[in-house]
C-alpha cells in the first residue's frame, strides 16, 4: 500500500495504491471529478480504510487505485462566498472532452513493425501520449490527462460522483452493465442507466473510446484477445448527502465490489440490494423550467410519477396577476423521479426534475447528458 501526492497542473491529488502494479484485474476508482460531489470523497476515503486492513491481511489480490478527490482545480473555487465545482472558470465542464487518445495510439502502432503489435504495445504507448499531455495545454487540459493516465490499463472504472438532490443512481454502457450488475445490488441503486454514447467524451466513456479503436486496429484472435475496459458513472446521491453513516455503507459496498471482482479476497459483507429499474439514457425525461423565477417541488426523490402528473411548480414573483404567477411543471412521461435541482431560484431552460422512464425513446435524435 502507498499513498503519494502527485502534482498536476501545479496542484497535489492524492493517489493510494494497493496490490502489486500489473496484477489483474486492475480497478480504478476517483471522486469529485466534479469538484463539490464529495459524498464521492467521503465514500472512497472510508474504502481506502478498508483496503489498508484487507492490504494488512495480505488479501488484496489485484491491482487498486483510489483518488477519493481527483480535482484539486475545482476544488478551491469560491466565488463570492460560493463553491462552484462543476465548471472550470472559463466555463468547461470537467467532466467532458476528454483527450482522444486512441487515434494516436494507432498511428504509432502503425510505425512498429506488424509482429510487435500486441495490446501491451498501446498500453505503453498510449500511457506515454498520456504522460506528455500532462504537460502541455490548459491546467483543465493537463489534469484531464494524468486522471486518464491514471486510469489507462484499468480493467475495471469507477467515476463517482453526485447530482444535485438525487438517489443513487449508474450511467453505464450496455456492455459494461454486466460488470457493474454486482456494484448496484451491493448499493441498492435503484436506477441504471445505460447508453453507449451518452456526452461529449466524458472520463467513463474516453478510455472505451480509445480501445475501441486501438482494438479495431489490432485485431482480434483466441491467441490475442482484445483489451476492453469496463467503466460506470456511479452518482451517490446529491450534493449535500455527505453523512459518516452514508459513507461508511458506500465503503463497504465499494469494497464488496472489489471482493466480487477478485480483486481482493474475502467474502461480501454489505447486504444485496432489490433488482434496479434499467433503462436506456433516450428513455430519460429531463423536465426543463419553462420561466425564470420560484421552484417549488411536489414530488419527493424515488417516487413513481405518471405523463401529465404535477411534478412542481414554478412562481413569477414579479408578476401582478395572481393567475398569472404560477406554472406547472408537468411529467411527459411514467418513471421514477431519481434528481430535482436543488436551488429554489431557477432560470427558464433549466432542468427541474428528472425522470428515469421504462417506455422510451423519448427523442427523435440520440439522448445526451445535460452539461
Ligand atoms: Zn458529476
Amino acid at each position: 500500500m502507498a499513498a503519494e501526492k502527485i502534482i498536476v497542473a501545479g496542484e497535489g491529488i492524492v493517489v493510494h495504491r494497493f496490490g502489486i502494479p500489473g496484477s489483474r484485474p486492475k480497478v480504478y476508482l476517483q471522486g469529485a471529478l466534479h469538484a463539490d460531489e464529495v459524498s464521492a470523497t467521503v465514500a472512497l476515503a472510508e474504502l481506502v480504510g478498508l483496503l489498508r486492513v484487507a492490504d494488512a491481511a495480505g488479501q488484496v489480490r489485484g491491482e487498486i487505485i483510489v483518488v477519493p478527490h481527483c480535482n484539486p482545480l475545482g476544488a478551491k473555487q469560491f466565488i463570492l462566498g460560493r463553491h462552484s465545482g462543476r465548471f472550470s472558470l472559463d466555463g468547461r465542464n470537467f467532466n467532458r472532452a476528454f483527450p482522444h487518445v486512441g487515434e494516436r495510439v494507432v498511428e504509432h502502432l502503425k510505425r512498429l513493425c506488424p509482429d510487435q503489435r500486441a495490446a501491451d504495445d498501446a498500453l505503453r504507448i498510449g500511457a506515454g501520449i498520456l504522460d506528455s499531455l500532462t504537460r502541455v495545454g490548459t491546467p483543465v487540459e493537463r489534469l484531464q490527462a494524468a486522471l486518464m493516465g491514471l486510469a489507462w490499463g484499468s480493467d475495471v472504472i469507477v467515476d463517482v460522483h453526485a447530482d444535485m438532490e438525487a438517489t443513487l443512481h449508474l450511467y453505464t454502457s450496455e456492455k459494461s452493465w454486466p460488470v457493474f450488475q454486482p456494484l448496484a445490488r451491493r448499493l441498492d441503486v435503484p436506477v441504471v442507466i445505460l447508453a453507449d454514447k451518452s456526452a461529449d467524451s466524458p472520463f467513463d466513456e474516453a478510455q472505451g473510446d480509445a480501445w475501441s479503436m486501438i482494438n479495431a486496429h489490432l485485431g482480434e484472435s483466441i491467441d490475442r484477445p482484445a483489451f476492453r475496459p469496463a467503466a460506470c458513472t456511479l452518482e451517490l446521491r446529491g450534493l449535500s448527502d455527505v453523512t459518516p453513516e452514508l459513507a461508511a455503507s458506500d465503503g463497504r459496498a465499494l469494497r464488496d465490489f472489489l471482493v466480487q471482482l477478485g480483486a481482493v479476497a474475502g467474502t461480501g459483507e454489505s447486504a444485496v440490494g432489490s433488482a434496479p429499474l434499467v433503462t436506456a439514457l433516450d428513455a430519460v425525461e429531463v423536465v426543463k423550467s419553462t420561466m425564470t423565477g420560484v421552484l417549488i417541488h411536489l414530488k419527493p426523490l424515488g417516487v413513481k410519477v405518471t405523463a401529465g402528473e404535477c411534478v412542481a411548480r414554478l412562481y413569477d414573483p414579479f408578476e401582478p396577476e395572481a393567475k398569472a404567477s404560477w406554472q406547472d411543471v408537468v411529467a411527459g412521461t411514467d418513471g421514477v423521479i431519481f434528481a430535482r435541482w436543488h436551488q429554489r431560484m431557477i432560470q427558464a431552460g433549466m432542468a427541474v426534475v428528472k425522470i428515469a422512464g421504462s417506455d422510451g425513446p423519448l427523442f427523435d435524435r440520440p439522448a445526451r447528458l445535460l452539461d
